[in-house]
């Protein structure tokens, strides 16, 4: 339920929750919170009170770094391949990732995408280094011929079998988290693969529910957030809205550098396997579709998504993933 402002002086600022939002804590609380909400979207959730970057501000963020006359930014999106030459398990359908990523490779080849982002998992886990790389070898063979720009982001199956150096070497990208623009829009590759105690993972060396932001790496994208104004979308594997066994766990830090950068719309992210859609402090958080799941052309999952010049977002979802459409 939105609130326009002119509700303010009745709501009761005790009930927000500070972890949502970069409200001023002290002061004329009403007259700031008038102030922010300029610029700023407010909803009542659960007696809560969560301030949301708005509309407006998306819209002025684009207005000023995006060229009103550039073409959309078009990303196609692939996630959880896992792939391995093995029979499946359970709903692991690991040999099909092949046919499947044809399928995204020839919807890609009529869309045309500036580039593709591979959101984790591109392998599975194989018992040697040797075969591991063989799987890899192969996959990356046919992922390269569907699209010249390619961005990867590390899963933990990805450096289950292998370390992060021979992964990365694999398929030819310098490092595991880092940042490019395109068109006026900045976009932020993130690693997740780091043990509590800060130790890369690689080689079987931590358990899968480990999953942490470095405090290098956090460090690190409070630095380029603070050095770009420009909208910015945000790719990681494990997921930064959620604190089960799917979340970074850390994630709560690394989502307050992301509000108080105030230019982060959305972030994309895999390894649950399943289209879900969250917003937290006016930042979307938009799980994927695992293309590994299920038998069949039936069961694949990828998409195109569009970043309009006007910061609208459009997410055309094939077979099991989701479409969305973000107006600003
Ligand atoms: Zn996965």
């Amino acid at each position: 339920m939105a609130i326009e402002p002119s509700e303010l002086p009745s709501l009761n600022l005790s009930t927000m929750n500070p972890a949502s939002s970069s409200f001023v804590e002290s002061g004329d609380q009403t007259s700031q919170l008038a102030h922010q909400l300029v610029g700023r979207r407010t909803l009542l959730k659960n007696g809560t009170l969560v301030l949301a970057a708005s509309a407006l501000t998306n819209r002025r963020l684009f207005a000023e770094e995006v060229k009103s006359d550039e073409k959309a930014v078009r990303v196609g999106l692939i996630t959880d391949l896992h792939y391995a030459d093995k029979s499946p398990a359970g709903s692991r359908h690991y040999r099909e990732t092949l046919g499947k990523l044809e399928a995204a490779g020839q919807q890609f080849s009529t869309d045309q995408p500036d580039f593709v982002v591979e959101l984790g998992d591109l392998i599975d886990a194989a018992d040697s280094v040797d075969v591991e790389q063989g799987y890899l070898k192969t996959i990356n063979k046919q992922f390269s011929s569907i699209c010249d720009e390619r961005h990867y982001v590390l899963g933990n199956h990805c450096v289950d079998t292998l370390t992060k150096d021979e992964f990365l070497g694999g398929v030819e990208q310098e490092r595991s988290y880092y940042s490019f623009d395109r068109q006026g829009i900045h976009f932020i590759v993130l690693d997740a693969c780091f043990r509590e105690d800060g130790k890369s993972y690689g080689r079987r060396n931590f358990h899968w529910t480990d999953a942490n932001i470095s405090a290098e790496e956090l460090e690190w994208l409070r630095g380029d957030l603070k050095a770009s104004s420009k909208p910015t979308v945000v790719f990681a594997h494990q997921r930064l809205d959620v604190s089960n066994h799917h979340g970074v766990k850390n994630n709560a830090d690394v989502r307050r550098v992301l509000e108080d950068s105030g230019s982060v719309v959305a972030v994309f992210q895999g390894h649950s396997h399943q289209n879900d859609l969250s917003e937290i402090g006016g930042i979307h958080y938009c799980t994927m579709a695992a293309m590994v799941e299920g038998s069949g052309p039936e069961s694949n999952g990828y998409s195109v998504m569009d970043i309009q010049p006007d910061g609208t977002i459009e997410i055309k979802g094939f077979v099991r993933q989701a479409s969305y459409r973000w107006d600003v």
